[in-house]
């Protein structure tokens, strides 16, 4: 169970001895065989609170309580427009990158770096079947490298605002308990 920091830890105990004796009702148990050991210490985050607990369970009714961080969802205008104009950039890439000669008006491309001249009705790839150039004219290469460095420009731009968020994230964190109880049912 999670609790916030500021818990009545008296009401917690409460609680569950009430449910233990509730549970245990027919072997006359009237609570928790043992007190709730409340550990003053903050766990990074809930799975380290989790292991902390296992740590610290001798395996025979240990009632154990551990503080851990929470952290909020951040997020910003900036990033959500960052990975929309990213989107957009590998769908066009993705455009760029498809057979060049689909609707070339020409029967024929002639390659430059081995001199064939290849016939399209066959062709599938934007490379050269046997020499493996790419076929692409200068400027169809220069627009895909331009929005190649967009992508790459935008990548680094997200991974700048994913730490600064994540750093924002840290200071706005909450602190909660985890605690762990065990009885007889
Ligand atoms: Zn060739």
């Amino acid at each position: 169970m999670t609790y916030p920091e500021n818990v009545n830890k008296k009401s917690v105990q409460q609680e569950w001895d009430s449910a233990a004796a509730c549970a245990g009702k027919k072997e006359g148990a009237s609570g928790l065989d043992k007190d709730i050991q409340w550990y003053d210490h903050i766990c990074d985050n809930y799975e380290e609170a989790e292991e902390f607990i296992t740590q610290h369970d001798s395996g025979w009714y240990d009632q154990l309580a551990v503080k851990y961080r929470t952290y909020p969802e951040l997020s910003s205008k900036k990033m959500t427009d960052m990975k929309n104009r990213l989107e957009k950039a590998k769908a066009r890439l993705d455009e760029l990158n498809g057979f060049h000669f689909a609707n070339a008006k020409s029967q024929y491309v002639g390659c430059k770096k081995c001199g064939s001249k290849l016939s399209l009705r066959y062709m599938k790839s934007n490379y050269c079947p046997l020499c493996k150039a790419d076929l692409r004219p200068e400027s169809k290469l220069a627009s895909i490298k331009s929005v190649e460095d967009k992508i790459y420009k935008l990548a680094l731009d997200i991974g700048k605002e994913e730490r600064l968020l994540e750093k924002k994230s840290k200071a706005k964190s909450t602190v909660q308990w985890l605690v762990k109880v065990e009885y007889h049912s």
